[in-house]
C-alpha cells in the first residue's frame, strides 16, 4: 500500500488506521515531510501535536 497522510494529524503511514490519533481519512495530496524521533523532546512535535515518532506531513490538500 501507497504511504497516505492522516487528514487529522498528518501522521504518514501505509496503515488504514491512523496509529498517531486512530483516525480512518487520509490523503494522498501531501507534500513535504518533517521527521520526528522523539516526541517528548521536540519543540515541533508539540507544535503540530505528534505523538508518536514517525513521518508526518508539512502540508496535506
Ligand atoms: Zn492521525
Amino acid at each position: 500500500m501507497k504511504e497516505h497522510a492522516c487528514i487529522k494529524c498528518k501522521f504518514i503511514t501505509t496503515e488504514s488506521v491512523c496509529p498517531n490519533c486512530g483516525s480512518t481519512e487520509f490523503t494522498e495530496n501531501w507534500s513535504g515531510v518533517v521527521y520526528i524521533i522523539k516526541p517528548e523532546d521536540s519543540f515541533v512535535a508539540k507544535l503540530i501535536n505528534a505523538k508518536k515518532p514517525g513521518m508526518y506531513a508539512i502540508k496535506i490538500r
